[in-house]
């Protein structure tokens, strides 16, 4: 018998039903660790959020504050998650790996690690099959463009504007956005014009932009490069997935130019993209090297590169290894990740779930004039902000304002882009319908009070 909402008038949104209280906390308060944060830990992107949340527990796609209070994680860790917040075949994993042995180097035999090594290979096309284990997506990066460089012989890299790839010494160079630049090493590095629909010059024409490599090749190197190394949808970029027909043209002067083509699958692969299980796969490439993190693990530090036999007997040549790369705790965990992805259907999920939360979001386009664009595939959106759809101002105060509206809603979802204006929609593969609708729910309230 509740009185109707007047017109036009949108109502609060109501998160789902969730089965889970989390134990009860009896850590200190959230403004002693914070004050703690500020004296001790790294000072860097402390403007995130204004005052960030305290996670205490996660459970599937929820988080939970000190006080019980409940969050649907929309950003997924950082498009870590895939699987959900300890899954319990996930902790089990882990547990049982704990109790067996917890370290173990490339100097000896050890299951968990063969074991994840074989089924990673398995999702792999063409002749993809020799893992090497990192521990992060920086570090599998750099060993990627390690690997070009010794198997051509040659320096040259060409990577996208606008790209992200990690922030050590070449990865750094490699990434293309001032805000993630300190000290400039990109000796041997050249960004080409990015392939993206909403802000390029070509708009959807993949092939035209795909000209600027060979242009890259042809004007900035000797005609030879050591390879290429792209995502195929930017993620702190943007929410960015390169226009179609970009990634086989670019391979293909890249090829002909001798150099390795690499697919950076750190935030779109392992089922994200829902319609496929790589990145790469939606463009129909199959690159000679890829690199993989985040998701892999579901959030524990795991990374890999996979290549062909043939390149990676290049690492043969010096002795090469990663002290904590394939750490068994963590393959054992991404073991446990890929058979719960494929026991719950998560890909399929992606696509599902994916499909109609891009849906809902695109209809909030219709009714709110400062969405200029709503993009992206599977559980990896992006909904991008401007005050002026015309000249595509980016509205950036506004989507800071939007973010923390939406957080004390109870929905927590992340930003890129160069301008900061992008919402990053990357939540566990897990979530549901219901979830989907309580996030677009959440932003349809907080954008009818602006
Ligand atoms: N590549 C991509 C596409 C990424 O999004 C990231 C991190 O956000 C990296 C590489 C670097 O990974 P990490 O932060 O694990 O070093």
């Amino acid at each position: 018998n509740q009185t109707p909402l007047p017109e036009n008038e949108v109502p609060v949104p109501k998160p789902p039903p969730f089965d889970y209280s989390p134990p009860p906390y009896t850590g200190p308060p959230a403004d002693e660790i914070l004050a703690k944060r500020k004296e001790y830990l790294s000072p860097s992107l402390f403007h995130f959020f204004n005052k960030p949340l305290n996670v205490v527990d996660g459970k599937m796609q929820y988080l939970f504050d000190e006080n019980g209070r409940r969050y649907l994680d929309g950003f997924g860790g950082i498009a870590t998650v895939c699987c959900g917040h300890c899954h319990p075949d996930v902790v089990d994993a882990i547990v049982k790996q704990s109790n067996r042995i917890q370290h173990s180097t490339v100097l000896y035999l050890n299951h968990a690690i063969a074991d994840f090594a074989e089924a990673l290979a398995s999702k792999m096309p063409g002749n993809l099959k020799v893992v090497f284990f990192t521990n992060s997506g920086t570090e599998a990066n750099e060993l990627a463009l390690m690997i070009a460089r010794l198997y051509t012989g040659c320096h040259d890299i060409i990577s996208l504007r606008n790209g992200y790839h990690g922030n050590a010494g070449a990865t750094m160079g490699a990434t293309a956005q001032s805000s993630w630049k300190f000290n400039v090493i990109q000796s041997g590095v050249h960004h080409a014009l990015n392939p993206d629909p909403y802000r390029g010059v070509f708009g959807s024409d993949g092939e035209k932009y795909a000209k600027d490599v060979q242009d890259v090749i042809d004007f900035g190197t000797t005609g030879h490069v050591a390879g290429f190394i792209s995502e195929s949808i930017q993620g702190v970029g943007g929410i960015i997935e390169l226009a179609p027909g970009y990634l086989p043209a670019a391979y293909g002067s890249v090829k002909k130019a001798g150099g390795l083509c690499i697919a950076d699958e750190v935030q779109a692969g392992f089922g994200r993209m829902g319609s496929h299980f790589w990145g790469f796969e939606t463009q129909g490439v199959v690159p000679d090297i890829v690199t993989m993190a985040k998701g892999i693990g579901n959030g524990i530090p795991l990374g890999a590169v996979v290549t062909t036999p043939e390149i990676a007997e290049v690492l043969t040549r010096r002795s090469y290894f990663n002290t904590f790369g394939g750490n068994p705790l963590c393959t054992a965990a991404g073991l446990a990740v890929l058979k719960v992805m494929e026991k719950e259907n998560l890909q399929e999920n992606a696509l599902v779930v994916g499909s109609y939360l891009k849906k809902r979001l695109t209809e909030l386009k219709d009714k709110y004039e400062i969405i200029g664009d709503v993009r992206g595939r599977g559980l990896m959106l992006g909904v991008e902000l401007v005050t002026d759809r015309r000249q595509k101002t980016p509205a950036k105060s506004e989507s800071i304002h939007v973010m923390e509206q939406m957080k004390e809603l109870g929905v927590l979802i992340g930003k890129g882009g160069f301008y900061g204006n992008v919402f990053r929609i990357t939540p566990p593969l897990c979530i549901t319908k219901e979830d989907a609708d309580f996030l677009v729910d959440a932003m349809d309230y907080t954008m009818s009070k602006m």
